[in-house]
C-alpha cells in the first residue's frame, strides 16, 4: 500500500520549524507552509541557523513532503512590465527559499488579468514563467493552483493550465494544484461519484494527472458557481462528504499531498485531518 500523504496548512508562529513539530502532533504525514508573510513583498534572507534546524526537525519527523504557498501579492499577468517584474523576483524568491529548506514544490496563484482579457493574461504568464525558469533553481517546481475565478483570476478552468503548460511547452519545472473548493465554486461539480468522476475525467483529459503536484483539501462555503473562495470543514459545506470519500478511495492521487487549508487551524485541523485518515483508512478496507 502507498503511503498517504495528507497533511494541513501549518502556521510558522515561532519559527518555520513549528509547523513540522505542530503537524507531527496533529498526524500530518505532508505539510504546507509560507516561508515569509504572504500579504508583504520584502523577505529578509533565511538565517542558516533556522534553514539547519527546519532541515533537522523535518529528518527527525514523519512529515515526508513539504510544500510551500508563495505570496498572494504576486501577478505574473500585470499589466505593466514593472509590476510582473516586482511579481517573478517575488516567485524567484520564494524558490531560492524553497531551495534552501529543500521544498521541492511552491503553490501559485500565478495571477489575473485585470481587464487586458484572458488570453493576454494567460500568455503573460507563460512568458514571466519561461524568464523565472532560466534564473530558478532547478529543485522547486511550480504548482499552478486553480482558482475559484474571483474578480479577473486565471486558471479558474482547465483549459486555462493547459493553455500555460502548451504556450510554455511544459517544462518539467511547472506543475498544478487542484483546489478542491476553489474548482467548485468555479462550476466544477464534485458532490455526488458521478460529478466527481465527469470532473476528475475532465482534468486527466485537459490537463493530465501527471502534472498534479498538490491537492488543496477543502469544502466551499458558497455554491457550485459562485465563483467566490471561501472554504469551510470537510463535509460541511456545499460540495458535502461524498466527494472527499471519492478522493479518498482514488488511487490516481495515492503519493500526492492532500493538504486543508480549512478554517480555525489552531483547533480545527486536528479534527478535519482524523477525517481524511478515517475515509483513508474505509477505503483501504474496501479493497
Ligand atoms: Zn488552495
Ligand atoms: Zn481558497
Amino acid at each position: 500500500m502507498t503511503a498517504r500523504l495528507l497533511g494541513a496548512h501549518m502556521p510558522t508562529a515561532g519559527g518555520l520549524h513549528k509547523a513540522l513539530e505542530r503537524g507531527q502532533e496533529i498526524g500530518c504525514t505532508a505539510i504546507q507552509i509560507f516561508t515569509h508573510s504572504p500579504q508583504q513583498w520584502a523577505s529578509k534572507p533565511l538565517d542558516p541557523a533556522k534553514v539547519q534546524l527546519f532541515r533537522d526537525t523535518w529528518a527527525a519527523s514523519n512529515i515526508q513532503q513539504v510544500v510551500s504557498h508563495d505570496s498572494y501579492l504576486i501577478n505574473l499577468a500585470h499589466p505593466t512590465p514593472e509590476g510582473r517584474e516586482k511579481s517573478r523576483r517575488a516567485l524567484l524568491g520564494e524558490m531560492q527559499r524553497c531551495h534552501e529548506l529543500g521544498v521541492p514544490q511552491v503553490v501559485s496563484h500565478m495571477g489575473s488579468h485585470l481587464g487586458q482579457g484572458e488570453d493576454v493574461g494567460l500568455q503573460l504568464v507563460a512568458d514571466e514563467v519561461l524568464t523565472l525558469l532560466t534564473e530558478a533553481p532547478s529543485s522547486v517546481t511550480i504548482l499552478m493552483e486553480t482558482t475559484a475565478g474571483q474578480g479577473s483570476s486565471l486558471n479558474y478552468k482547465f483549459e486555462h493550465l493547459a493553455k500555460i503548460l502548451d504556450l510554455t511547452r511544459a517544462p518539467s519545472q511547472l506543475g498544478i494544484c487542484l483546489d478542491t473548493c476553489h474548482i467548485f465554486a468555479a462550476g466544477y461539480d464534485l458532490r455526488t461519484r458521478e460529478a466527481y468522476e465527469q470532473t476528475m475525467d475532465a482534468l486527466g483529459r485537459i490537463v493530465g494527472f501527471d502534472r498534479l503536484g498538490a491537492i488543496h483539501c477543502n469544502d466551499s462555503k458558497k455554491p457550485l458557481g459562485s465563483r467566490v473562495d471561501r472554504h469551510e470543514h470537510l463535509g460541511e459545506g456545499e460540495i458535502g462528504p461524498t466527494a472527499f470519500e471519492c478522493l479518498m478511495a482514488d488511487e490516481r492521487f495515492f503519493g500526492v499531498p492532500i493538504l486543508l487549508e480549512t478554517p480555525d487551524a489552531e483547533t480545527q485541523h486536528e479534527v478535519n485531518l482524523a477525517r481524511l485518515w478515517k475515509w483513508a483508512s474505509e477505503s483501504d478496507e474496501a479493497t
